[in-house]
């Protein structure tokens, strides 16, 4: 394991910072006549299930932390919870990044939020691209980064190519850079083969970060979370900065059940049940003339290379059906990011395609 001094690489005002002392923070027993959060006594307007609505949820969201953590074997403190992935990418930068200062380094074509993110807080981004075939050029990465960077963003399997980074790569990036983070977001693991390979690293990496969410294999879109996972040291970092109750009561009562065995067996359906379809959905695309190119998959969906995408993009806008056009994003010219949908959706879109591809 290297060493690496957390506090130092923590923007000095954070690192200072006194946080917000919660109602909750101030007094943790659960027993007690609770005057001191102002909350309303008497109940909610609103009922569901028997949850207390009316109350403050956990801050730290324990029960839900221990549940995680044996789950992916590890201790709780070494996971963060945010309002979906998103508020850990925010909390990270805002942690780590002078504004103005300090930089981060992305590799496009890659999720479009580490770049807003950074830039709502003036934080100036580094962009080494991915190789042609989506891959990490991790010697043009080792001649970017300078001091001033703070965090690296990987993404892997990346959105809106598909693919997995290979783990030989991304050890290259984390045995050249300590001063800094670096953080792989593992959005679509649950699709990939060996979805724990990744988090080996943590054990033998103090400036690893993993971010996860439940917003896609778990289908829980609506309820926002997302877990970041790394060292305690990190994830006290993220706590301090933090809204204190940032995940609330009914996304807390939901992930715990989502997490009972019978569930987590539901999302492995799931999870089987998609790549059928991307399997069937890839042998029908390739028969297509208008096809060029269908890239490899580890996710949910598909990125393929057509003649013309803006044209394929508005005739299925036509015929509603909406995918995501990519063609502007660098190396994605004339692409399409297909979701894979149900059997029924993806035999529509396909009966849609057939008509395209008779005209062409
Ligand atoms: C969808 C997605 C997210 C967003 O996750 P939320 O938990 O819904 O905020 C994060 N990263 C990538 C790469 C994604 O594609």
């Amino acid at each position: 394991m290297q060493t690496i001094d957390i506090q130092t690489l923590t923007r000095k005002n954070i690192a200072q910072l006194e946080p917000y002392s919660s109602a909750r923070d101030e007094y943790k027993g659960k027993e007690g006549i609770f005057l001191d959060a102002n909350e309303n006594a008497f109940g909610s307007v609103v009922e569901v299930e028997n949850l207390k609505l009316n109350r403050y949820p956990d801050p730290y969201q324990t029960a839900l932390k221990e549940r995680l953590a044996e789950i992916w074997g590890i201790s709780p403190n070494q996971i963060f919870l945010g309002n979906g992935s998103d508020e850990a990418i925010d909390l990270l930068i805002r942690a780590f990044c002078e504004p103005k200062q300090d930089h981060i380094l992305i590799c496009p074509p890659t999720y479009g939020m580490y770049q807003v993110s950074a830039e709502i807080q003036n934080v100036a981004l580094q962009k080494v691209n991915l190789t042609p075939d989506f891959q990490l050029d991790t010697q043009t990465i080792l001649q970017t980064f300078t001091p001033q960077t703070k965090l690296i963003f990987l993404c892997s399997p990346n959105n809106p190519t598909g693919n997995l980074l290979a783990l030989h790569d991304i050890e290259i990036v984390l045995q050249n850079y300590t001063h800094g983070l670096v953080i792989i977001d593992e959005a679509y693991i649950d699709f990939c083969e060996n979805p724990t390979l990744q988090q080996s690293l943590l054990v033998k990496y103090p400036n690893l970060v993993l971010l996860r969410t439940f917003s896609k294999a778990w289908g829980m879109a609506a309820l926002r979370l997302g877990a970041a996972l790394a060292n305690s040291e990190i994830i006290q970092i993220l706590n301090k900065i933090k809204p204190p109750y940032n995940i609330n009561e009914l996304t807390q009562h939901f992930a715990l059940q989502a997490l009972q065995s019978e569930k987590i067996a539901r999302k492995e359906m799931f999870v089987k049940k998609i790549k059928q379809q991307k399997t069937i959905l890839v042998d029908s695309l390739v028969k297509f003339q208008f096809i060029e190119y269908i890239y490899p998959s580890d996710a949910n969906f598909l990125l393929v290379k057509v003649k013309n995408a803006q044209d394929l993009f508005a005739y299925l806008i036509k015929k509603q059906i909406i995918v995501r056009n990519r063609s502007n994003v660098v190396l994605c010219e004339n692409c399409l990011r297909i979701t894979i949908g149900t059997a029924h959706e993806n035999a529509m879109l396909l009966q849609v395609l057939a008509q395209y591809d008779g005209v062409q």
